[in-house]
């Protein structure tokens, strides 16, 4: 056993555990931050497509709400480190942000490298000792209260361990579900966990002959019947094997519980900026009375890249080359009706590999939210994406490891 005693243990170098570190730090703790990757922090660095979404502009009630039904569970975390005291914090520690659009905030840099450096250097300035290439393998009890950790080369003593391990999504990125096993072990419940935020696979094959079209503004539904309606908007990107980009990231968390449930999920997708039948054969006409002679595909292409108005005139049946005022009514009404709603199913995913976001996590009933203290075990701390807590796109997910880190980092 290493003979230094730590007043608190952090396992995990992500948003949550780093900070957790810099607070206990800073009221004079002496603390250990491990880390298994050969880095730190390699999830936070892929944010934001490495821009870094590390918050919004939402108010704490709106930004809970947006969690669902235990989003009231961050009350505390949010009362003490919001989105406001996370920019002053980021610009305490140098780094400036901005809300490009008003909503999501950003560092000006545009780099979420600007972010971990200034994490690291404030964790030197502060005396956090960061030990990379070291897995935690086990949570150390005496009675109730934790008293250590046995990573892969030593066992730590410590009166305070933090677990902010993260979830199960990019495992590449560190997240392996580690910390599920090390709560669980000491009788915390873990949900069921499934992959959200993540590409979408589609039974269609056609999908792959538009990969490189991104489609702005594009509306999407899901209406099953004794289930709520599923409705989102924004760009989405066509695949080899489906659809991806920020609508559909979304759209994932929610369709994945339907899909385990069903096995394939019906889709509507509006790819034509919200335009109804009725939009559209006014749009049509407007298009035909310029230019009579045009032929089924070049009408389609004045509302859609050129492969996804193919695939669209195909599955319309109609012969793309044949001037459109000779196609035959019912087809056309097809048509019509395909550039109002296309018709796709999802099928499947590629699970957690891809998933920014995992669903479920540790039980929130025997965590206090008050501290992030476990009900269970004296000492014991949880904080970010390991905890059953998961929001939707738009900084969100960072805001909420900060805040649930900031506070656990007090010991409170
Ligand atoms: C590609 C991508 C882009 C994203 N973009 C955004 C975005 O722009 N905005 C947003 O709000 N959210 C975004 N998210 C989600 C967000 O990144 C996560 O919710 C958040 O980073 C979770 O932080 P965390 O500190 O809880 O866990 P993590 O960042 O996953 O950190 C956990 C750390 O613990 C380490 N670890 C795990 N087990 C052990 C162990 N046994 N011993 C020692 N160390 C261990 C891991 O290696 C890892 O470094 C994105 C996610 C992904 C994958």
């Amino acid at each position: 056993m290493n003979s230094k005693k730590y007043d608190l243990i952090v396992i995990g170098s992500g948003a949550a555990g780093i900070i957790a570190a810099i607070v206990a730090a800073r009221e004079g703790k002496k603390v250990l931050l491990l880390e298994k990757l050969s880095k730190i922090a390699s999830k936070l660095k892929a944010t934001g497509g490495g821009r870094c979404n590390l918050t919004n502009t939402l108010s704490n009630e709106d930004f809970m709400a947006r969690f669902g039904r235990d989003g009231r569970f961050m009350q505390d975390a949010l009362s003490a480190f919001d989105n406001k005291a996370l920019v002053e914090f980021m610009q305490e520690i140098g780094v400036e942000t901005h809300a490009p659009d008003g909503f999501r905030i950003f560092p000006t840099s545009h780099s979420s490298a600007t972010i971990i450096e200034a994490l690291e250097n404030e964790m030197q300035k502060v005396g956090v000792e960061v030990q990379c290439n070291q897995r935690v393998e086990r949570l150390l009890v005496v009675g109730e209260h934790i008293s250590g950790v046995k990573t892969q080369d030593d066992m730590l003593n410590a009166a305070n361990v933090i677990v902010a391990t993260g979830g199960l999504g990019y495992p590449v990125l560190g997240a392996e579900g580690d910390g599920y096993n090390l709560a669980s072990e000491l009788g915390h419940k873990v949900t069921d966990l499934s992959p959200a935020m993540m590409p979408l696979r589609t039974k269609e094959e056609w999908v792959k002959n538009c990969r490189a079209d991104t489609i702005a503004k594009v509306e999407l539904r899901v209406d099953l019947k004794k289930h709520k309606k599923l409705r989102a908007k924004g760009d989405l990107i066509f695949t080899n094997h489906g659809i991806r980009g920020p609508v559909v990231l979304d759209f994932a968390r929610e369709v994945t519980p339907l899909l385990k449930k069903y096995g394939e999920v019906p889709l509507l997708l509006n790819l034509t900026k919200g335009k109804n039948e009725e939009d559209i054969q006014k749009h049509f006409k407007k298009e035909l009375s310029k230019h009579p002679d045009l032929n089924a595909i070049e009408l389609t292409s004045t509302l859609l890249p050129l492969p996804l108005s193919q695939e669209i005139c195909r599955l319309a049946g109609i012969d793309e080359t044949q001037k459109y005022k000779k196609v035959d009514g019912k087809k056309r009404a097809k048509l019509i009706s395909l550039l109002a709603w296309t018709p796709l199913t999802v099928n499947g995913h590629d699970g957690f590999r891809l998933a920014m976001i995992t669903r479920g996590g540790i039980s929130l009933k025997e965590i206090d939210p008050k501290t992030m203290q476990s009900k269970l075990i004296k000492g014991l701390y949880f904080c970010g994406e390991v905890m059953n807590l998961d929001g939707p796109c738009g900084g969100y997910n960072l805001q909420w490891s900060f805040a649930s880190g900031y506070l656990a980092g007090k010991l409170l």
